[in-house]
């Protein structure tokens, strides 16, 4: 008994003074936390330089993009080749991805020799060998009548332009092999974004936002960045930490001075390593007394596997020997505790570093996503990864030590890069294939010059007719006189009533005007109208409406007043004079019973007699397109179009009295409001008009009509995107092909989501909270096609709008045989003045459609309620020089 412990202990004294020893030689290779801590910190500041455009040319960490922007979603399908350019051999692969449903790949590959000759000659000859491996692979395996796409593994650095690089054959993808790990992985592990490769040489890659990259146009979603870490350290950022062993080494390689973090690391050099420190050791006098073999000075000698063999647990001692043994060495007991501790510490400075540069990846995705913890996982592969004992387990707990707010699963990449290609092909060649049908469906919402020049022309022609006499009762874009003949001439006063019905609200006004100094004071109160209101019987309508003005009067402390009012009702209504207008259809979402074919001023004075508490005197009933016309025309006198892009879309303009047909008198102007919303009901644009266009018309109030209005207003906007996004989840191209119960909601796609999605200063994560605010579940590609779904139908609108407003621009123009027309128009509405680009959209059609218009556009504030101030102080005006006279 006694022996056997006086044995334990003798060895264990043993052990502690050879690792005493060792530790104490390989000071300066044993890394603390805080070094860790501090390379990890370095590595974050290298990939920085190397994404930034401007330190790129200079950084040693190149970063470079590899235009792989989606990881596998599950749904690739079909059969691809791929081609394995690696290290020593040469492989070709057929791989089958997915049947029926299930995550699933079937592999048949073939390896092919790589002659010296082949690799050390010139790039043509290569390719040449590797097409005739190619078509023998094809052969044998009867694939030669199809064209499969085809992915390429490519093991070193390699800038790359654009994913498809043009070769004989169908070449989907060029890969690095640290992406097709990381493409491996993410197959069966959505979660896994970071791909790391510790074999011959090491590498990393990682997904990175695009806004990010600066070598890459574009800001939307993500790019995988093929760091090649191998090269940190290559300006000098390591000196630090590199021993006179990383120098010796260095000195030796085949290019020096180079991959300077590689060579710390991976394993082609840590056997080197090891034999650089033994020999030293063994020169020092503290191994095998002193004596060196032939075999211990000879470069090459001890292989990474031999590391790995030294460190096993258990046998490691005793393979330890047997290696010394094989170098022609003469290793005691002691020697050979020594030599594996040297093996551990050289092994263990690699998992370090490795890991100190990993930390630095995950807490840049952490950070970009804006999350607090990160769950990620990251793919694996390479032989000393792989093979050595320890390795693995020292890396994951390192990593995880450095950053704790990072839950990370490490997975094993099962065949490795080859495999990894032909992911990258399939996911290639789905993302491609989706594309192609998602373009198909965004192409029917973009309008070629033509056809815009082909709208105005048309709509030109519509506005013509409409004010012909003959044509004017059958025209779509009505025409309607308004009656207002004059703009403010700023020697209006006194106080007035006004009232705005437009699209969902309902608001009374007080409005003061003071003459000369041309200054309006307004107060004003907003009443909902209640949905079964807007739907129920005209008679509940007006009720509703005078018990607002009521409650307004009341609140003002203007019981007893008879006021003059003006009526902003903005629906089409046939005018006799400025106080009379019939309601010829109800649009927007409105559809109260009993008022179509109805004088709206006598269903308004209807309803305060039956109110019998206050009596009004209504002077003017307004469109708000004129009002908002008059509201600018207030201010600048040049201003003869109003504007509406709101709720519904209309457009008003100053005509000359002698093109207006259906009025009587030749002299001055007076306002036309177009209502051009009806634009196309006839069939005159169904050629731009599409499926989705119909879907929103039928599921409105007033199918078949006011077709130009659904294409360009903010009641419609929303309700077009959210029937393309149903049909592309149907083609299964976006939300993984599930219709939620949502997406089948109308009007839950507001339009003012779209200015939400579509503002530049938006980050695509975003965008996706609201699509899950929507309750739609989305991922990052689903958020990239949406808003590609909300730009075009957005863009559509105000092109066309555009194309409205130059036929109207270069009529006037024409009309007074000008060659320039220098004109304003007074704008309104919540789409033009909160939608990110929609006004600059529409301001630059016009330029485009109307060169020789100068169009100045003026935001009204407050049109619809000053407005029909203004034309009721006009009017009144007008009325006492009419009794005077
Ligand atoms: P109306 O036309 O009813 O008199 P507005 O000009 O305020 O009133 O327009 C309201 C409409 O504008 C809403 O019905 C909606 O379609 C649209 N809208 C609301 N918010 C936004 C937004 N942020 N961006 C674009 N459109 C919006
Ligand atoms: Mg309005």
């Amino acid at each position: 008994m006694f022996a056997v412990h006086l044995m334990a202990f003798y060895f264990s004294k043993l052990k502690e003074d050879q690792i005493k020893k060792v530790d104490r030689f390989l000071y300066h290779m044993r890394l603390s936390d805080d070094t860790l801590l501090d390379i990890m910190r370095r590595f974050r500041a290298e990939m920085e330089k190397g994404l930034a455009k401007d330190t790129n040319p200079t950084a040693a960490v190149k970063m470079l993009p590899t235009f792989v922007r989606a990881i596998p979603d599950g749904s690739e399908n079909g059969e691809f080749l791929s081609l394995d350019l690696g290290g020593s051999k040469f492989r070709v692969l057929k791989v089958q991805v997915a049947e029926e449903g299930k995550r699933h790949v079937q592999m048949e590959s073939q390896f092919y020799p790589t002659p010296n000759e082949i690799i050390r000659g010139n790039g043509t000859e290569l390719f040449e060998y590797v097409a005739d491996c190619l078509a023998d692979f094809m052969k044998t395996k009867d694939l030669k009548h199809k064209k499969l796409p085809l992915g390429l593994t490519f093991s070193f650095p390699c800038r790359q332009t654009k994913l498809e690089e043009d070769m004989d054959v169908d070449i989907l993808a060029l890969v690095n092999d640290t992406v097709g790990t990381m493409m491996t992985c993410a197959y069966d592990d959505p979660y896994c974004e970071v791909g790391v490769i510790i074999g011959t040489g090491t590498n990393a890659c990682y997904m990175e936002d695009m806004s990010n990259i600066d070598l890459v146009e574009g800001d939307e979603g993500r790019m995988c960045i093929n760091t090649e870490w191998g090269a940190f350290g290559d300006d000098g950022a390591l000196e630090d930490i590199r021993t006179e062993f990383d120098r010796e080494l260095d000195l030796g390689s085949l290019n020096p001075g180079k991959q300077l973090f590689e060579k710390m690391i991976s394993g082609l050099y840590l056997g080197e390593l090891v034999r650089l420190i033994l020999l030293k050791m063994a020169k020092a006098g503290l191994l095998f007394g002193g004596e060196k073999s032939s075999a211990l000075h000879t470069k090459g000698k001890i292989e990474t596997r031999h590391v790995a063999a030294m460190e096993k647990y258990k046998e490691g001692l005793a393979n330890t020997r047997e290696i010394l043994v094989d170098l022609g060495l003469e290793p005691s007991e002691a020697d050979c505790i020594a030599v594996q501790h040297v093996c551990t510490i050289v092994s263990f400075r690699s998992a370090n570093l490795c890991a100190a540069a990993l930390a630095a990846i995950l807490t840049r995705l952490r950070e970009n996503k804006k999350v607090e913890r990160l769950r990620t996982t990251v793919g694996m592969d390479g032989t000393l990864y792989k093979i050595h004992p320890q390795y693995p387990k020292r890396l994951h707990k390192v990593v995880r030590k450095l950053v704790p707010s990072c839950d990370v699963r490490f997975l094993l990449s099962e065949s490795g890069s080859t495999k990894g290609a032909a992911m990258v092909t399939a996911v290639a060649s789905r993302v491609q294939a989706q594309r192609k049908q998602i373009d198909r469906v965004l192409a029917l919402f973009q309008l070629t010059r033509e056809q815009l020049v082909d709208v105005q022309a048309k709509m030109r022609a519509e506005l013509e007719y409409g004010l012909k006499k003959k044509s004017h009762g059958l025209a779509t874009v009505r025409m309607l006189p308004t009656y207002v003949c004059g703009l403010p001439d700023g020697t209006e006063k006194g106080k007035f009533l006004a009232l705005d019905l437009g699209g969902t609200n309902f608001r009374v006004l007080l409005v003061k005007i003071r003459s000369g100094r041309r200054s309006v004071r307004m107060y004003n109160k907003i009443f909902a109208i209640p949905l079964e209101i807007m739907q129920g019987t005209g008679e509940e309508l007006f009720d509703h409406i005078v018990q607002c003005i009521a409650d307004f009067l009341d609140y003002m402390g203007l019981k007893g007043a008879s006021l003059p009012l003006g009526f902003t009702f903005s629906f089409p209504c046939r005018q006799m004079s400025i106080d009379k207008g019939t309601l010829i259809g109800w649009t927007k979402g409105f559809k109260a019973t009993d008022c179509e074919g109805e004088d709206v001023v006598d269903m308004l004075r209807e309803a305060i007699k039956r109110r019998n508490e206050f009596d009004l005197d209504i002077v003017a009933v307004v469109n708000d397109t004129v009002g908002t016309m008059m509201t600018c025309g207030y201010e600048d006198p040049n201003c003869e179009i109003g504007l509406i892009a709101g709720t519904g879309s209309n457009m008003c303009y100053m005509e000359d009295m002698r093109n207006i047909e259906m009025v009587e008198g030749g002299e001055g102007k007076m306002c036309i409001n177009t209502e051009w919303g009806g634009f196309g009901d006839n069939g005159c644009i169904d050629d731009i008009w599409t499926r989705y266009d119909t879907e929103v018309d039928e599921g409105s109030l007033n199918p078949g009509k006011q077709r130009y209005e659904k294409m360009t207003s903010g009641m419609y906007l929303g309700e077009i995107v959210r029937q393309i996004l149903i049909d592309l989840t149907k083609q299964g191209l976006l939300f993984r092909g599930q219709i939620s119960e949502r997406l089948r909601t109308r009007g839950i796609f507001e339009t003012k989501f779209l200015s939400q999605i579509e503002s530049d200063r938006l980050a695509l994560l975003q965008v996706r909270r609201i699509l899950q605010q929507l309750g739609l579940d989305s991922t990052c590609e689903d958020s990239i096609v949406v808003k590609e779904v909300c730009g075009a139908v957005s863009r559509r609108a105000a092109q066309l709008c555009g194309a409205g407003l130059a036929a109207i621009v270069e009529k006037r123009r024409e009309d007074q045989g000008l060659e320039h027309l220098r004109i304003t128009v007074g704008v309104d509405g919540t789409l033009y003045k909160l939608h990110p680009h929609f006004s600059r959209i529409l301001q630059e059609t016009v330029k485009e459609l109307a060169p020789r218009c100068d169009v100045t556009f003026m935001l009204s504030e407050d049109g619809s309620g000053k407005g029909a101030a203004l034309i009721t102080a006009v009017a009144k005006r007008l009325q006492q020089a009419q009794k005077e006279n």
